[in-house]
Parts: structure tokens; sequence; C-alpha cells
């Protein structure tokens, strides 16, 4: 019997170190992506419900692999969360985001640009610091940056999370929580941060039209958000109904493949002139 579980331990460590070898050769390939150019990003656009103006721009990070095509965040964010190589990466998307407003220029002088923050990023006191620089390096006001944070990320340190968030705030970067609904943050924790917008999770948003319990629960997040003076983001929109029920919700924001995909910054550019004429 003993042997019988020491065999079955040596399966699954068989198992397991096949896994960790796959993931240490993502892990050194992606080292090398961040620096070589291989990752790029491409933008979503977030408009208002109320006049249909495009207000903002979220930079979504692609990684276009010489062998395996262009791989979703998905399939390597996870890896860099787990070994620290998030932090280059989030120093990368942050410089590429906003080099790339001052390329737009133009018709982009009056839109926000939005980049994803991970868990272990907001756990660093000195990311702070990397925010500041990396906004002043590429000579943009702190006000154009929305850094979006999902709950979880928060809950990773939350002390150090709220420091790192007072600090960028009062400088004038805006802080937006994604994924609302999704985590387990407190709502006396979220009451103290310095918030300027909620996303509402695209699972509560997608299906609104046909889920009352969803209806009811995106209602009572728009309400919560306007009442704690947040914008409030539907993210997930994806028909005309949604967004029918939204703006009748007073919901302020709506992002989704309804309006559009996230593009590559030729096309979004594209995109801006057509939406505009
Ligand atoms: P997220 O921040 O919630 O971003 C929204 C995701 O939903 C994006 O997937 C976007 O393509 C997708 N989406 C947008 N509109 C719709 C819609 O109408 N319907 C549906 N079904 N999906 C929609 P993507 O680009 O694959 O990103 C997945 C997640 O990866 C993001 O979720 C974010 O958590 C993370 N991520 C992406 N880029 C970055 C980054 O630069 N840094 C970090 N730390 N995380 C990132
Ligand atoms: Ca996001
Ligand atoms: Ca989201
Ligand atoms: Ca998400």
């Amino acid at each position: 019997q003993a042997k019988g579980s020491r065999s079955g331990i040596a399966r699954y460590d068989a198992c397991r170190d096949t896994f960790d070898v796959g993931k240490l050769a993502l892990v050194g390939e992606l080292r090398r992506a961040i620096e070589s150019g291989e990752l790029e990003l491409h933008y979503q656009p977030k408009a208002e419900l109320r006049t249909g103006r495009l207000c903002a721009v979220e930079a979504l990070v692609r990684w276009r692999h010489p062998r395996r095509g262009v791989l979703p965040p998905d399939a390597f964010l996870p890896a860099a969360e787990q070994t620290g190589l998030i932090d280059p990466l989030t120093r990368w998307v942050l410089a590429a985001a906003l080099a790339q407003i001052t390329v737009w220029a133009g018709a982009f002088d009056d839109l926000t640009m939005a980049v994803n923050v991970s868990a272990r990023n907001l756990a660093r006191p000195d990311f702070a610091d990397a925010v500041l620089a990396a906004l002043s390096d590429a000579g943009i006001a702190p006000g154009r940056l929305t850094l979006e944070i999902t709950e979880t990320a928060l809950l990773a340190d939350p002390e150090v999370a709220a420091d790192v968030l007072a600090r960028l705030s009062a400088t004038g970067v805006r802080v937006s929580i994604d994924d609302f609904g999704q985590g387990q943050t407190s709502l006396g924790y979220l009451s103290r941060l310095p918030l300027h917008e909620l996303k509402i999770d695209r699972s509560f948003v997608t299906d609104l039209a046909d889920n009352p319990a969803h209806a009811a629960i995106v209602r009572s997040v728009v309400d919560l958000g306007h009442n704690l003076g947040l914008q409030v983001v539907a993210e997930g929109v994806e028909s005309r109904e949604t967004v029918e029920l939204l703006t009748a919700t007073g919901c302020d924001i709506a992002q989704g493949f309804l309006l559009a995909r996230p593009m590559p910054p030729g096309d979004l550019a594209d995109w801006v002139a057509a939406h505009r004429t």
C-alpha cells in the first residue's frame, strides 16, 4: 500500500515537472520578448453612453510569438505574475501606451489612456515611482492615465496598494476598479481608496437583457458608484439592447465588441477618424 502511494506521488511529480519545464521555457522566451519588441498593444475604445463621445482607450497586451502566432494575455500573464516578470512587462506596457498618445496626437488630445495593473505591481512600494517616471519620460500629464486595477490585485497587499494609489492619485493619475463585482474587497476598504471609476464586470453586463438578477446587480452598482462620486463603466457590451438598458440605468460609459474590438494602433486611428465624422 505504501508502495502504491509512493508511485502515486511519483506520477504526480512527473506531471508537475513537465508543466514546469514548459513554463520555464515560456518564461525565458517572455523575458527575451519584452526586450526584443515581440509584445504589442491593442487598443479598445470606451465611449460615453449619453453622447456617444469617445472618451478613453484601454491598452491590452498581446505577444506576437515567432512560432506560435499572436498569444492572448491569458496565455502568458499568469506565468509573468508568478515569476516577477510582470514588473518589466508592466513597465513596457506603460511606456508603450504613453508613447502612443504622442504618436496619435491630434484627434486623441482629449482621450485618457487606460492601462491594466497586476497584483504584484501594486504590492511594490516603488510602483508609484515607476508610473511617475513613465509619465515624465513620455511627457504626458498624469490626468491622461487611468490605472485599471482588479479587486483581487488590491488584496495582494491592501496597505501598500492604498499607499501607492494615494501617491499616484495626488498627482492626478486616475484609478479604476476593474471587474467590479467579481472580487471580495470590502466596501469599507474601497471607500477609503482614491477612486475615479468602477468597471462593472462583463459577466453581469453581456447577458443583461436576459438575466433579471444581473440587471438588478448592474442597477445597484451604477447607484453605488454614483453615490461614491465615481464614473461607472460597463464592459462586455455586445448588443444594442444592452446599450439601451445601460443608458436607462444612468451608466456613464460603455466598452465592448458592439462599439469596437481591441485594435492595433493604426486601425484605431482610422476608426477614430471614421467615428468622428
Ligand atoms: P480586462 O482588463 O477585463 O479586459 C477586457 C477583456 O475583455 C479583453 O480581453 C477584451 O478583449 C475583452 N472584451 C472587450 N470587449 C468585450 C466584449 O464585448 N465581449 C467579450 N466577450 N469580451 C470583450 P483580453 O485582451 O484577452 O485581456 C484579458 C485580460 O488580460 C484583461 O481583462 C486583463 O485582466 C488582462 N490584461 C490585458 N492586457 C494587460 C496588460 O497590459 N497588463 C496586465 N496586467 N493585464 C492585462
Ligand atoms: Ca481592464
Ligand atoms: Ca475588466
Ligand atoms: Ca477581466
